[in-house]
């Protein structure tokens, strides 16, 4: 209880894969307010920026209240029966592959583990597949190669342990923040020593001793030439590599690479490597930059071949450590989400796995073989072989590599039902039937996070209309498919006991994935289970994995893998001479369904972006603000150009997460080529082959209003703001009337105050009693005005707007850096002038001081403004 007497629940926040216990407090109408929990072992009460915002991401509006089909509001008798008929139809004409589940690492595992069960024992087809492809599938593919088993052999308290930590393809400060917060902390505290491993500069490498700037692509010829590098100074450990096998075809393969293939100097290759050979206690974190690639299996073994050599792994302070992205990553491969997996760890292909599961499941026809992963899963859907398909809470239509044929290939499907929070997401609007789902603080289960500790999801808000838990509506499917007795589950609580007592069988065949422990567990413990780190036994609970030397392959020894560098699928040609980058923001999550919601989200960066090295920008003839075309042989997308140093040179940069929603012309993944990892099926996205060009558009446009309004300009891009919208545009088209054009564009009536300057600048302004009510800035180039000043006074009785600047009396902050306590880059630049130590900018502009995860951002303006005070 606080002290207003409301009950405080502890849950955990629903985005990265860190895993963050949170403490909510429900203000009673629909909205709560959110702060870290001290007692969580992943964050110990720290949250970053989007944790925090939680409680602003909770409102109903947009919800889907009730289920729909062909977008008419029916009952969920009716809207199950026809799904439960049209599988069982399908199936019966065509066979259990021709149905296909696609579902989520936001997904709790009780969701889970009944979808998995219904499609894989009882409709007897591997045809279920998760974004986790697109998060870690190389990962799970690496690890099972060389341990036998998808194990994460650390923890979280090795990064703090560690005396050196190699982030590899990990944008630890804007994609984990509070796992490179607490990374910051130790280095702070007893001088960790951090080597980034990356091909752009980004916020993470402000803690970095040293940054690897290594070409795309190339992980595996570095690991190769740190792999030789250990042999030949005598780094490796002999006792320990009697528990493995393959070390001399590892080393033969390692010693025929070339690691000047990274196009980095001996200098730095020979500090890196005189570095990790010279550090015993070494953690090497990898994440998307790894796994997102067409070889991104053997990049995990080549990280993996050079800490089972030295034999740092598995004890305090040393491992190799894969970071999730999702915060259920984990708890999708323990039940077996993806589709080359079976529940709880175990191996399709293995009879005796397969005759265990089946018996516990009682499943009339368990598959017998994988499934089909997600890139194949949807050229199948185009193809018409699956004919019917559920997606459950995820948002493929943009997410998914070639975004437009898998957009048009869920079109053509005969039979698509979505379940989700929202109906009108790019991938719902594609349904015959849209479900409404439960969604975080509404929902009940469990998560697991990157260092395997289960944790607790609870409800805190009542379910909002008819919307039903992910695993009630694929448990009511299962019985209205006639297999009433298996999946009469009536609480996450039951699914979870099952779950761990399935994973007891994983225990008999000496697996690692062991939760049996928990199979007895009564409702009120599941209520109040606190963070438990799996394995879960009578024997033990927690700790490390491997520092015994016993692994989980036939032999019970770990194999190095003989790996090469490749290039990347895709080549590079003279038509197509870049390599397109993608990864995430700081603050925006996915295809930003929750996160746009959040206003103090949305002003960090309002606009989907394209950073480009100073030298490629020179040589396209672009300028800082101009909007590219940047387009491949699948599509194209047009994006504000960024010219920054942090690029690498022929390898831009762009954000992952807007969509036909926040900016139909940036869907980024209609570039991307669904080229895979031939073990893992991840797609590789990036490093994509583009070209670019300058846009240039009839006139372009900054519009804001108290009312939501969607322009139909062939790029426009759209955000809230404190109190309506704000939006940029760019069109093709000159209007004859602007004041017509802004009415159409507002849907409001009456004429603007109006105003057309000398430089063709059009500002039109609308008021209702007096107080802003819309306003559009447009030129033939580019728009100057202040657009954070021009938002802020959206709603209020101001004059002078249309001059377009902010009066003396209210200076523009600038866009946003620290999105806590709204502090704009104006405010910090100006305050870096009096003073260059961060902590000192901090504290005179309040930015940084509350999650802390715009001190990276902050490091770097300080850097920058030294970098350019000492050139002049
Ligand atoms: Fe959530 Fe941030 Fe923690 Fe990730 S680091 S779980 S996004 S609070």
């Amino acid at each position: 209880m606080d002290g207003a007497g409301l009950p405080k629940t502890k849950s955990t926040c629903p985005y990265c894969g860190v895993g963050c216990g949170v403490i909510l407090t429900p203000d009673g109408g629909g909205g709560m307010t959110v702060e870290g929990d001290p007692d969580h072992p992943a964050n110990k009460g720290r949250l970053c920026s989007k944790g925090l915002a939680l409680g602003e991401t909770v409102s109903l509006e947009g919800r889907l209240l009730a289920p729909q089909v062909n977008g008419a509001e029916t009952d969920w008798d009716g809207a199950l029966e026809l799904v439960a008929d049209r599988f069982t139809e399908t199936i019966a004409q065509h066979g259990p592959d021709s149905v296909a589940f696609y579902v989520s690492g936001q997904l709790l595992t009780e969701d889970y583990y009944v979808a998995n069960k219904l499609m894989k024992g009882f409709i007897g087809s591997g045809n279920i597949d998760t974004n986790s492809r697109l998060c870690m599938a190389s990962t799970v593919a690496g690890h099972k190669r060389a341990f036998g088993t998808d194990t994460v052999p650390g923890t979280y308290e090795d990064l703090e342990e560690a005396d050196l930590v190699v982030l590899v393809g990990s944008n630890l400060a804007w994609c984990h923040p509070v796992l490179y917060q607490r990374l910051a902390a130790a280095r702070k505290e007893h001088g960790t020593k951090v080597v980034v491993v990356d091909p752009r500069r980004t916020s993470t490498c402000d803690i970095a001793d040293l940054h690897l700037k290594l070409k795309i692509g190339t992980d595996v010829a570095l690991f190769n030439g740190l792999l030789c590098h250990l042999f030949e100074v005598g780094a490796l450990d002999k006792e320990y590599l009697a528990h493995t096998e393959g070390f001399d075809a590892a080393i033969a393969s390692a010693s025929s690479d070339d690691d000047g293939e990274t196009g980095l100097s001996d200098q730095q290759l020979s500090a890196f490597y005189r570095m990790f050979a010279g550090t015993e206690k070494v953690v090497t974190i990898f994440s998307q930059g790894v796994n997102q690639s067409s070889s991104g299996t053997d990049k995990v073994n080549s990280i993996l071949n050079c800490h089972l050599a030295t034999g740092r792994i598995g004890r305090p302070g040393m491992g190799p450590f894969s970071v999730t992205g999702q915060p259920n990553a984990m708890g999708g491969r323990e039940t077996g989400g993806l589709a080359n997996m079976l529940a709880a760890h175990l191996d399709i292909e293995n009879v005796e796995h397969r005759a265990a599961v089946s018996e516990f499941w009682s499943a009339p026809s368990i598959t017998e073989t994988a499934g089909l992963k997600a890139v194949d899963m949807f050229r199948a859907v185009g193809e018409g072989k699956i004919k019917a398909l559920w997606i459950a809470c995820t948002n493929p239509a943009v997410s998914m590599p070639d975004a437009g044929d898998v957009a048009s290939a869920i079109k053509s499907c005969d039979f698509v039902v979505v379940s989700d929070m929202f109906a009108d997401t790019d991938t719902a609007r594609l349904a015959d039937v849209v479900l409404p789902a439960l969604g975080w603080g509404e929902k009940d289960g469990t998560v697991t996070n990157s260092d395997r500790t289960i944790s607790r999801q609870r409800a805190v808000l009542s379910a909002p209309g008819q919307a039903r838990a992910d695993w009630d509506i694929f448990s009511e499917v299962g019985r209205r498919m006639g297999w009433r007795d298996a999946f009469d589950y009536q609480s996450a609580a039951e699914i979870f006991r099952e779950h761990a007592a399935l994973s007891g069988i994983t225990g008999d065949f000496g697996r690692d994935f062991d939760i049996s422990g928990l199979s007895d567990i009564s409702d009120s413990e599941f209520n109040a289970l606190s963070p438990t780190r799996w394995p879960i036994t009578a024997e033990r609970t927690g700790g490390r994995f491997f520092d015994d030397g016993k692994f989980y392959t036939d032999n019970g020894r770990a194999r190095f893998l003989p790996v090469r560098f490749t290039k990347p699928a895709a080549r590079r040609a003279p038509k197509y001479p870049y390599r397109l980058n993608t990864g995430r923001v700081r603050d925006q999550w996915h295809t930003m369904t929750r996160s746009a919601r959040a206003l103090r989200l949305s002003r960090h960066l309002a606009e989907p972006f394209l950073q480009i090295h100073p030298a490629d920008a020179e040589d396209l003839g672009l300028q800082p603000a101009d909007i590219a075309r940047v387009y491949s042989p699948l599509g194209e997308t047009l994006l504000r150009v960024l010219v920054s140093e942090d690029a690498a040179i022929g390898a831009p940069f762009a954000p992952i997460h807007w969509t036909g929603e926040t900016a139909p012309a940036a869907r980024i993944s209609e570039v991307v080529a669904g080229a895979t990892d031939p073990f893992s099926g991840q797609p590789e996205s990036k490093a994509s082959v583009v070209a670019i060009e300058k846009y240039i558009p009839a006139w372009t446009a900054f519009a804001i209003s108290t009312e939501a309004f969607r322009p139909t300009t062939r790029y426009w891009a759209q955000v809230r703001t404190d109190h309506g919208w704000r939006a940029e545009l760019a069109s093709d088209i000159t209007p004859d009337d602007w004041s017509a054009y802004a009415r159409a564009l507002f849907d409001i009536d009456g004429e603007p105050e109006f105003v057309v300057d000398g430089s063709g600048l059009v500002r039109m302004a609308f008021y209702a009693d007096g107080c802003l009510k819309a306003a559009l800035f447009a030129a033939p180039d580019s728009v100057a005005v202040a657009r954070d000043f021009a938002a802020s006074a959206l709603g209020q009785p101001i004059t002078g707007l249309l001059a377009a600047r902010p009066g003396a009396d209210r200076p523009d902050p600038g866009p946003t850096v620290c999105s806590c306590l709204n502090v704009g880059r104006n405010q910090i630049l100006a305050a870096i002038e009096s003073g260059v130590d961060l902590e000192q900018v901090c504290s005179k502009t309040g930015a940084g001081t509350n999650c802390g995860s715009c001190r990276p951002e902050i490091a770097d303006l300080i850097a920058k403004t030294q970098l350019r005070t000492a050139a002049e």
